[in-house]
């Protein structure tokens, strides 16, 4: 078949460019249309399929990359792996449920963050990644822009909100406002995941007052799943190793 211009702009103007980089090469290997037609639209959807995921892999911001596959479950004897990695399939975002990761530092909770998050992005999900202090910085500014609302339906378009390191730092009350805020507006329509390295007691250490603490952790799991991460931490013992991490 010759090249045909025509064919081609139509191609271009209906965004299919795996059609167009395959149909001459395809309609070699086939006599019959439908086959024909069948691969090139394959190719096409495969494509589409890949771009999605790298997208929405690009948009969750993910400090680094992190898969399940690399973390080390002989490490961690005492969290439930199996409930962990239920998680994996992206059902309890559809449920509308929340998952938080507890646990001292270097435990591997922001690991296994990333790697759920990466897995909602591979399923479909629209995940954003943050911690917590930026989470709250960023809310204050859009506050002091006058662009708050803005900024709030931005964060509703995530299926999946990851914030970690809930508890490194104090809140003030505009800031627990602020995160109450996040969390009410999530509660039984999307997800929230957490990390922290207090114990639900120890809330209210970073809240202004326990009211507050107490408001935020009952909507946060009411409908989530508290997975306990313990041990040494993993940075020191690789230090100990001699490796350079
Ligand atoms: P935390 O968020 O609990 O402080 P991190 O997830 O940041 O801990 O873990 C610190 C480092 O150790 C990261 O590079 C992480 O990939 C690694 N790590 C921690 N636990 C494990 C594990 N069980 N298997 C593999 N790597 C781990
Ligand atoms: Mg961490």
């Amino acid at each position: 078949m010759s090249e045909s211009p025509l064919l081609e702009h139509h191609l271009r103007t209906l965004r299919l460019p795996s059609f167009l980089a395959h149909y001459r090469r395809l309609l070699a290997l086939h006599q019959d249309p439908l086959p024909y037609l069948n691969d090139l639209v394959g190719l096409e959807v495969n494509k589409r399929h890949e771009n999605g995921i790298r997208n929405r892999i690009a948009a969750g911001h993910f400090p680094t990359l992190k898969t399940i596959e690399a973390f080390d479950f002989s490490l961690q004897p005492q969290l439930p792996k199996a409930k962990l990695l239920e998680h994996f399939d992206g059902e309890f975002i559809r449920q509308h449920r929340n998952v938080i990761f507890y646990g001292p530092p270097g435990t591997g909770k922001t690991h296994c963050l990333i790697a759920l998050g990466t897995a909602a992005c591979m399923r479909g999900y629209r995940v954003r990644f943050t911690t917590a202090a930026e989470l709250l910085m960023s809310l204050i500014e859009a506050k002091r822009n006058g662009v708050l609302e803005r900024k709030f339906q931005w964060l509703e378009r995530f299926d999946l909100l990851l914030v970690d390191e809930l508890g490194y730092i104090p809140f003030e009350r505009e800031q627990t406002d602020l995160l109450f805020n996040v969390i009410s507006a999530r509660y039984e329509r999307s997800s929230i995941a957490i990390t922290t390295n207090l114990a639900f007691e120890q809330w209210t250490q970073i809240f202004p007052d326990a009211m507050a603490a107490s408001a935020v952790i009952d909507r946060l799991i009411h409908h989530g799943t508290v997975l306990q991460f313990g041990g040494e931490s993993h940075r020191l013992r690789s230090r100990k190793a001699g490796k350079v991490e």
